[in-house]
């Protein structure tokens, strides 16, 4: 073995959080102990360069095997000796060759934000025509961060229990991005959509359910949020398009807990509680379970204040509630999973009718569903 072994950051695709690792630089690939598993190789040519941050020379690595897993190295030395060892990824690198359209992208985002701003009329247009990849990129980057250390469920029943759910929810429903559902193991009562196509729901939120059917209609509210794309639109209404630039640079510092800040504009959660009402209408679902959150949520507005902050720029429990409670009659229903199949999901932490007495929300840890 080389005697240099590099800590460098790695993302198992599961998790949010950045596990350390200690690289070797062998003949033919990276080798290293994955954490939790066994030694493994990266062979040279199955390495992508994903991002290099010009300022620190660190950049972000994928593997052709399997996309969802990272590798961040965070030491000038060990990626010139990298770019030494596999020359291919050279070809991405962002230098005199590649500045050219980094600063035409620079330059149309610049004319994008002029519009944006100055011309609300072409607000929808424009965030229809930003490409996926950016809203995939900065979605991927900025749910990390929001999410923090806190660790993916991945108990295989669960998720086979998450699939079927968001598969009943979104049958022949066109959604602008291949989705990414995950549950995060948090106890928060909350869930969130982030741009590009990914929805996280917390545990908390499984934890506190009374029936699938409630989660069913959060699911369903978040999936519209994805289909409207308003994560997007609200990320740039806050941040600016900048954030986009960010983004190709590969550097999010700053942007913590965005996500879970983010609160959406009246008309966007109507929308996306409509959305959320003809999903589970068209799935034959029942609303009921989703008008019972709200009502849960109004009875606990008077004991749990620093969660309920949010309503402030939400449309009112009281009224969403309404809303549902006054939808057309759907015809007959079934719960959105059967008993098992929902005993799986609340289970997919590992922690199955897991109280909320270590609830401790931070300020910033609003509710936004
Ligand atoms: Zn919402």
């Amino acid at each position: 073995m080389n005697e240099l072994g590099i800590q460098c950051g790695y993302f198992d695709g599961q998790s949010a959080a950045e596990q350390s690792i200690s690289v070797e630089f062998m003949m033919d690939g990276l080798v290293f102990q994955v954490p939790g598993g066994g030694l493994v190789s990266w062979s040279y040519d199955q390495l992508r360069l994903i991002s290099l941050q010009r300022n620190n020379g660190h950049m972000t690595l994928g593997w052709a095997e399997d996309d969802a897993v990272r590798m961040r190295i965070k030491n000038r030395e060990a990626g010139e000796q990298l770019f030494r060892l596999a020359p291919h990824l050279k070809a991405d690198r962002p230098e005199k060759g590649v500045m050219k359209p980094v600063m035409v992208s620079g330059a149309i985002v610049a004319i994008l934000a002029m519009i944006y701003f100055s011309y609300p009329v072409f607000r929808q247009a424009i965030i229809m025509s930003l490409p996926d990849s950016w809203a995939q990129e900065i979605g991927n980057t900025l749910a990390q961060v929001s999410i923090g250390k806190a660790a993916s469920c991945t108990d295989p029943q669960g998720l086979i229990a998450l699939q079927t759910l968001t598969d009943r929810l979104t049958k022949g429903v066109a959604m602008p991005y291949e989705l990414d559902i995950r549950v995060i193991d948090a106890p928060i009562v909350n869930a969130f959509a982030a741009p590009g196509g990914q929805v996280v729901l917390f545990r908390g939120l499984l934890d506190e359910a009374q029936s699938i059917d409630e989660v069913a209609g959060v699911l369903g509210h978040e999936l519209g949020h994805v289909k409207h794309r308003h994560p997007l639109k609200r990320v740039i209404d806050i941040y600016g398009f900048e954030l986009l630039l960010t983004s190709l640079g590969g550097n999010f510092g700053g942007y913590s807990s965005m996500l879970l800040m983010m609160s959406y504009s009246r008309d966007d959660e109507r929308e996306a509680d409509e959305t959320s009402l003809s999903l589970l209408k068209d799935a034959h679902i029942s609303g009921d379970g989703y008008a019972d959150f709200f009502e849960r949520l109004e009875e606990k507005q008077s004991f749990l204040p620093d969660v309920m902050n949010f309503l402030s720029t939400h449309p009112l429990p009281e009224e969403r509630e309404q809303t549902i409670r006054e939808r057309d009659d759907v015809g007959p229903t079934t719960p959105a999973l059967n008993k098992s199949e929902w005993h799986a999901l609340r289970n997919i932490c590992g922690s199955a009718g897991r109280k909320l007495d270590d609830w401790d929300l931070q300020d910033e840890e609003i509710i936004n569903i």
